[in-house]
């Protein structure tokens, strides 16, 4: 441990002069990545009413290898969706955020998964001639026959793996680690399924249009995996070299670690956002654990600070300065490009405060626009760091220590008053409906606060959320 007395007394920035709102764009970007994928579908499903998909309906085993044709065709129109999601594309990382993207990719992954398995299904019943007793031996040729098959069976058996480790009650029994290395095989599943569209399926490569589209949409998703998923990062941290410069307790296992590296004014980060840490040269380095900027960039150092619940944040105390660090990112919409009012509360509770105390900084605001709620047990974190900002910048800080004041609430015990959490909330800012929310800490108690907010009349798009789940 470094004993760096001048780096606790972090230098806050100076304020912006101007708010950056591009909430307006964000939305038309969300708008048009709809309208993006519904235009796919329908194409396809133009295509297929074109091939007489409709007039197969009329024959019971064309009726079932049309729908089978169909159901295949929408489920990799998904399928490139879902991984379209997961790329890391800036301008959608931007305006959905990650736990928006993730919240979607699941939906996608689970619905292109539920498609593709009905396609298999239906394509081999129909090649069965609707006779349910030939089935497996249809299967059994159909996959050392036809070209490709096999492989789309193989990539098939990934996405089945993938997609029941995502189950809800497996990702619970799964280390982090464990589900994330699994979901990898996605790749080999959307790679190996590849081969047989373009061999087998007619639908592909029956006209010039089809095929421009179809080698357009697999070219231009794994052009996008290739260049923000693996280049943009290797790019970046070859520029800007970080490196360790210091790790300082801040509380009972809690530290925080602060970087320096080249080119730091170059650094595209945003006080609330985060990245996935990568400490090289250590056991468990291929690990990477998201952390979030705990202070605003200020052009020459990062922090970010971590409380220890697991191997890897634990050995965050450990770190020697000098050392090299990987990263990815930013990502995350807890950042001033959320916001499109000038009054602002901040409410944060735990280790949750970490990007909230960034956001306290980074954020543009006269004295009495910005409100922090500051949720903890017995000691706060970054005391002294909001008392000044309080000083300097008039933020207006409402504590709430002690332990919870009753069963489902979400202030402290030693909160005095309102005879409810939300009545209490009205009380302390009456005008809380009025501002842009920014929300940070487990996510259990985020829930509740969040319901609070809902009740006071927040609408859902100026509640800004992260809880560090995954
Ligand atoms: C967007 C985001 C921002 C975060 N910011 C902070 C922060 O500023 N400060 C802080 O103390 N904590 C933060 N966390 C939580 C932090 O990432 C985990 O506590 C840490 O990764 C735990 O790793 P571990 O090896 O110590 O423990 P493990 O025992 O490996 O994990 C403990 C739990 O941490 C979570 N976790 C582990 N790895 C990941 C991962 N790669 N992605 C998501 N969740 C994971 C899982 O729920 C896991 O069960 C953040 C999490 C997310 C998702």
């Amino acid at each position: 441990m470094t004993d760096t007395t001048a780096l606790t007394a972090h230098p806050i920035p100076p304020p912006a002069t101007t708010v950056r709102s591009p909430a307006r764009a964000d939305a038309a970007v969300r708008t048009a990545s709809a309208l993006l994928l519904w235009a796919g579908l329908l194409l396809v499903t133009y295509w297929w009413v074109a091939d007489g998909g409709i007039q197969d309906l009329g024959g019971w085993e064309t009726g079932l290898t049309s729908v089978g044709r169909q159901t295949g065709l929408v489920a990799s129109v998904l399928l490139l969706a879902q991984v379209a999601l997961m790329a890391r594309i800036p301008v959608l990382e931007h305006a959905f955020g990650q736990d928006r993207l993730a919240h979607l990719h699941r939906l996608v992954g689970f619905t292109s998964f539920n498609l593709m398995l009905a396609h298999v299904g239906l394509i081999t019943w129909g090649y069965a001639a609707g006779d349910l007793g030939q089935v497996p031996r249809t299967f059994w040729d159909l996959t050392v026959d036809y070209p490709g098959i096999l492989l789309a069976l193989v990539g098939t058996l990934c996405l089945v793996l993938v997609a029941v480790t995502s189950a809800r009650a497996a990702r619970r029994r799964l280390r982090y680690e464990s589900w994330h290395l699994l979901h990898l095989y996605a790749y080999v599943g959307v790679g190996l399924a590849l081969p047989h569209q373009l061999w087998t399926g007619a639908q592909f490569m029956s006209s010039t249009a089809r095929t421009v589209f179809w080698w357009a949409a697999w070219g231009s998703v794994v052009v996008a995996v290739l260049v923000w998923r693996v280049g943009l990062p290797v790019a970046r941290n070859l520029r800007h070299d970080l490196r360790v410069e210091a790790v300082v307790p801040e509380g009972p296992g809690v530290v925080s670690v602060y970087l320096t590296g080249r080119r730091l004014d170059r650094f595209p980060a945003e006080a609330g956002q985060f990245f996935l840490w990568r400490f090289l040269g250590r056991p468990g380095w291929t690990r990477a654990n998201p952390y979030s900027l705990s202070a605003a960039p200020d052009g020459r150092r990062l922090r970010i600070t971590a409380q220890a619940v697991g191997d890897g944040s634990a050995a965050l105390a450990t770190l020697r300065p000098g050392g090299r660090v990987f990263v990815e990112g930013p990502y995350g919409r807890l950042s001033a490009r959320a916001r499109s009012r000038r009054k602002v509360a901040l409410v944060g509770a735990g280790v949750g405060m970490a990007p909230i105390r960034a956001l306290a900084a980074g954020l543009d605001y006269a004295p009495g626009e910005a409100v922090l709620v500051h949720r903890y047990r017995d000691q706060p974190l970054f005391a002294a760091e909001i008392a000044q900002l309080a000083r300097d910048r008039g933020l207006r800080v409402l504590a709430l220590p002690g332990r919870r004041r009753a069963p489902g609430s979400w202030t402290g015990g030693t909160t005095t008053g309102p005879a409810s959490d939300l009545d209490a909330l009205r009380t302390w800012i009456p005008d809380i409906a009025e501002r842009d929310v920014y929300l940070c800490g487990p996510a259990a108690w985020a829930d509740l606060v969040r319901a609070d907010l809902q009740l006071a009349g927040l609408p859902p798009e100026r509640l800004h959320l992260e809880t560090f789940g995954w």
